[in-house]
């Protein structure tokens, strides 16, 4: 910072505000020390020859999360955050414990609020568990680099990210040595490229807010092309589909099933199809795992599942019965 300093002083009027700035900048540098993020641990794995040896299983592990709220980083300089990190009520995960083995599909289900998507996050390592642990392929996710998680594990979420750049450079932004081959290959899978080869140029057609512009489900085709051509051993995937229209649904349906099969999945599932054709079905309710098992062993017990099922998945008559496209992979 000194560098900056000196030519700043040289400045008259506006000096004043840029050192404010540069100093409340400073004090959020020092908060944030305060509350270790997540952060690439020096000499870190890499987690791809694991994965290679004993495939993808997914592991949570007596898992607590609470996540760093706006108070608490406030009260963080007042230097009580050491009270409040261990006050239990405010744990979002309170004790989650259960595995996707290696090449499995899990179906993440439970009431608004419950923390499936606190679990996708922390599967993905936007944060670090309070207590417990995730692995892959049974390394702590905190002993591997970032780089070899990335090409672990995909994600696709409900909100397809796109750059306002051609259809081809968004692909390639995840892999800049992908042939055009590939990209077809990737596209077709993900029943898009009838699409793309009618756009006025091809794979060079740009897209995103100021270019051509896809409809909600086409960017999610896309997202899950880019998946593909990435191909990660484990997938992630948040499953709401309602604002598409059936059309777009089926077509995304169909890309999706393309980019699990044979991949480990965890799923945060919308769809009867899903559940019924998911390996194990964990029923989270305010941060625990309430029940787990598969369709039918959790409609046996009638319990928690039971109730879900008959209010957000039996009332989806699109895809009532029959699990009709359910059953590959
Ligand atoms: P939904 O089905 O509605 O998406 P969910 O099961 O995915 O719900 P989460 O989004 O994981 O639930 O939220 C679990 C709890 O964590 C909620 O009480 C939510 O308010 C809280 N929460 C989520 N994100 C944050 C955040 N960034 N900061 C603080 N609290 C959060």
């Amino acid at each position: 910072l000194g560098r900056l300093y000196g030519p700043l002083t040289a400045m008259s009027n506006v000096q004043v505000d840029v050192m404010t700035a540069l100093v409340s900048f400073e004090r959020v540098l020092e908060v944030l020390d305060l509350e270790p993020t997540v952060a690439e641990k020096p000499g870190a794995a890499d987690l791809r020859p694991a994965v290679a040896e004993q495939g993808a299983s997914v592991e949570l592990d007596g898992v607590v999360f609470r996540y760093p709220g706006a108070d608490e980083v406030s009260l963080a300089s007042l230097e009580s955050v050491a009270t409040l990190r261990h006050d239990p009520t405010a744990d979002t995960l309170r004790g989650v414990s259960f595995t996707v083995p290696a090449g499995a599909m899990v179906a993440l289900v439970g009431p608004s609020g419950a923390g499936k998507t606190t679990v996708s996050q922390l599967v993905t390592r936007m944060y670090d568990p309070t207590e417990g642990t995730v692995r892959i392929a049974g390394q702590d996710l905190r002993d591997v680099t970032s780089a070899s998680l990335r090409d672990t594990v995909g994600v696709v979420s409900q909100e397809a990210h796109l750059f306002h750049d051609s259809v081809g450079a968004n692909l390639r932004y995840v892999r800049p040595d992908a042939t055009d081959a590939e990209l077809e290959r990737a596209l077709r899978q993900a029943r898009i490229w009838g699409l793309v080869t009618s756009l006025p140029e091809g794979l060079d057609t740009v897209v995103g807010d100021r270019g051509y512009r896809l409809s909600g489900g086409e960017r999610q085709r896309l997202a899950i092309a880019r998946l593909l051509l990435r191909a990660p051993d484990v997938v992630v995937l948040d499953e709401a589909t309602a604002h598409l229209d059936s059309e777009s649904e089926a077509a995304v349906q169909e890309a999706l099933d393309h980019a699990l099969a044979g991949r480990t999945s965890l799923v945060i599932a919308h769809r009867l199809s899903t559940v019924r054709a998911a390996d194990l079905i964990v029923v989270l309710d305010d941060g625990v795992v309430a029940e787990q098992g598969t369709h039918a062993q959790l409609l046996a017990r009638d319990g928690l599942y039971a109730d879900l099922y008959r209010t957000q998945f039996a009332d989806r008559s699109s895809d009532a019965d029959g699990g009709e496209g359910a059953e590959d992979a």
